[in-house]
């Protein structure tokens, strides 16, 4: 089955999770929840200056 990854703060989507985004220009966005998805179109933020995505980061490592 494939793995998505969310494009946001790249954690493993399972299978029947998470939303999918297509862009105008044809670029595919996977999201693990509503919060990745208005984070990266609403506020535009970018994942390497959001605390909550830095910090579960570094817990992975
Ligand atoms: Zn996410």
């Amino acid at each position: 089955m494939e793995k998505y990854r969310c494009s946001f703060c790249r954690e493993d989507i399972e299978p029947g999770t998470g939303k999918m985004f297509v862009k105008k220009d044809g670029s595919v966005l996977q999201f693990c929840s509503r919060k990745c998805e208005k984070n990266m179109l609403e506020l535009k933020r970018s994942p390497r200056k959001v605390n909550w995505i830095r910090k579960k980061q570094k817990i992975e490592k």
